[in-house]
């Protein structure tokens, strides 16, 4: 079973993720391939981080369950193997291939309450004020595609209820 969560940056899908994953000894986290630079504020174990060569070895070898390119870096989910539960935090791209091959994954996409508290979030992390403007455009752009292809949306207004549904929603597809 695969889950994907996606959604703007400030919406707080990491913290949903990692409290999921804290909850549930069937659910890991899939640790993602990419090409972009450690920041600083990554965990160390945040990425797979690799040279382009190597990416696009890995890809053509069939390795990538999904890939894409995001801000000029590649980002890919390592082909899974069988033995649990995998949640993937990835864009909606990556989702719509992730559904492609496999159609039993369950698609959320996690979104701030409303457009001026997501605003208040991406400043209050350090985001520039344009290109917070051009990310809630974004936002809104990939809600919409999103909701087109089947994926379930969550508001993320209090943690605990955001966790409780998405782990309501993944129990009652495991039975
Ligand atoms: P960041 O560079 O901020 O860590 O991630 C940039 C974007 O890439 C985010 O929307 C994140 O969810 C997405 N992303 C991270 N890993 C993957 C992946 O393996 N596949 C795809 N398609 N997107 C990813």
């Amino acid at each position: 079973m695969l889950l994907v969560l996606s959604g703007p940056g400030g919406a707080g899908k990491g913290t949903i993720a990692e409290v999921l994953v804290a909850n549930d000894p069937d659910l890991a986290l899939s640790r993602s391939w990419t090409t972009r630079p450690r920041r600083v504020d990554d965990a160390p174990d945040a990425y797979r981080f690799v040279g382009r060569d190597a990416f696009l070895a890995h890809r053509d070898a069939g390795g990538f369950l999904e890939w894409n390119e995001f801000l000029g870096e590649l980002y890919g989910t390592p082909m899974p193997d069988d033995s649990g539960d995998l949640l993937l935090e990835i864009d909606v791209a990556g989702g719509r291939q992730v559904l492609d091959h496999r159609p039993d994954v369950l698609l959320v996409f996690v979104e701030a309450p409303d457009d001026e508290e997501l605003r208040r979030r991406l400043l209050g992390r350090g985001e520039a004020p344009e290109r917070t403007e051009a990310r809630i455009v974004e936002a809104g752009r990939e809600r919409a595609e999103a909701v087109a292809i089947g994926y379930e949306t969550v508001v993320n207004d209090d943690l605990d209820r955001a966790v409780a549904v998405i782990a309501a929603m993944l129990a009652e597809r495991r039975s």
